[in-house]
């Protein structure tokens, strides 16, 4: 069997772990004459891409997960690599500048251990063999144990497991030999490794979402804890597409914009210290869909706003639709030298106002979206916004 074969089969199974942006931001897509090159949108969101060597070191499962391309059952092709022929394939990726690191995860055969064992010689080739010092992101599979992932540890530079539902009662409906409760030990004690080694891209998770009838409320206040106890790094969220030939072939693919909404509600607890408590869910536990959860958050507590971007701390510029880390300390710096009086003056420190302007007032003045006649209405002698305007605002604005 020619290794481009095997590659591209291999590398397009790999596609189901996510290690990037959502779909939704994605720019750069995977070709199909690559598959295997994955290009990870980092942290930022700024557009910077690095190519991945996405990649399965087999696709032969002998586990029957109902939602998996890899099952058991599946009556299609199976394929594996050896370490050496792996090794050897990235090396030459990487040789001719068309990679820039890998991401190497298996199905299980012959036990956990085992697979495991075959991703392990394939990175340790890599590092020893052919001294390769770049990036390396493994996957942990479900049942190996705590002296492999240490040893696992010692080549990679991120770790990651799948918990892929938020508890039992969601993951025993998709997937009869795993277990939450087991799984989540296993991160833990990788969180731990990851601390205690100093990996340098730390650990990540991911849930596939809508594969079952798990809220985004109960996935949200999960993730809270993990950033929190375990100290992710990261979370990922993959919509669950139906697999032909698979249990769940019949079951509708996850709404894409549910996937997103789920990311940004992932940035306000991790980068704008928002508690899952506060994410705007509503009575069956989503986030609203159509806009996104901080403004959605917003609108629901608009006696908190306007707030003065003269006086407000950091914190409260955070809680601003729109407004990010960066545009919260250059407001700071800004404002230290002269106040800010005016829109533009936002604009030109790069802050987006086509959201904040409704939540802000400059030297007590508020410009809400094209509403000159209300403000005039509802602005005092002073200056001051009466809280009405707001509300009436919200009323018939498009945010
Ligand atoms: S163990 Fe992993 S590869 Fe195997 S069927 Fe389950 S999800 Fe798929």
């Amino acid at each position: 069997m020619r290794a481009d074969t095997k590659l591209k089969a291999l590398g397009e199974l790999s596609q189901f772990d996510v290690c990037g942006s959502p779909q939704a931001f994605v720019t750069h897509k995977t070709s199909p004459r690559f598959p295997f090159i994955y290009h990870s949108i980092g942290e930022s969101n700024e557009g910077n891409s690095t190519r991945l060597f996405k990649i399965l070191q087999t696709n032969a499962c002998e586990h029957n997960c109902s939602y998996c391309a890899n099952r058991k059952d599946r009556n299609f092709e199976r394929l594996s690599f050896t370490p050496k022929e792996l090794a050897e394939t990235f090396m030459y990726y990487y040789e001719e500048n068309l990679v820039e690191g890998c991401f190497i995860s298996s199905a299980i055969n012959k036990g956990a251990e085992a697979s495991q064992q075959s991703v392990l010689d394939t990175i340790k080739l890599l590092r020893k063999k052919y001294k390769y010092e770049g990036y390396i992101h493994t996957k942990i599979l479900p049942g190996v144990d705590e002296e492999m992932i240490r040893e696992v540890a010692k080549y990679s530079d991120r770790l990651s497991i799948n918990l892929e539902a938020p508890g039992d009662e969601w993951l025993s409906k998709i997937s009869k030999h795993k277990k939450f409760s087991n799984i989540l030990s296993q991160l833990q004690s990788i969180a731990k490794i990851s601390e205690e080694k100093k990996l340098k891209s730390g650990v990540t998770t991911q849930f596939m979402v809508g594969g079952t009838d798990e809220s985004d409320k109960t996935i949200m206040n999960l993730v809270s804890k993990l950033y929190k106890e375990f100290k992710l790094r990261r979370v990922y969220y993959s919509g669950f597409m139906p697999i032909e030939n698979t249990p769940l072939e019949n079951l509708s693919p996850c709404f894409p914009q549910r996937e997103l909404r789920l990311y940004q509600a992932d940035s306000l607890i991790r980068q704008y210290n928002f508690t899952s408590e506060e994410l705007p869910f509503d009575s069956k536990g989503l986030l609203p869909i159509n806009e996104d959860p901080k403004l959605a958050w917003a609108k629901q507590h608009l006696d908190l706003f306007p707030i003065e971007i003269n006086k407000a701390s950091f914190e409260e510029l955070l809680r601003v639709p729109g407004f990010g880390k960066i545009s919260a300390d250059k407001i700071i710096e800004a404002r230290q030298v002269n106040k800010i009086t005016t829109l533009d003056t936002l604009k030109r420190l790069g802050a987006p106002i086509s959201k904040a302007r409704n939540f802000i007032t400059l030297e007590n003045h508020f410009f809400p979206t094209k509403s000159p006649e209300l403000e005039a209405k509802y602005t005092d002698k002073a200056g001051a916004v009466g809280k009405l305007l707001q509300k009436q605002l919200f009323l018939w604005e498009e945010m």
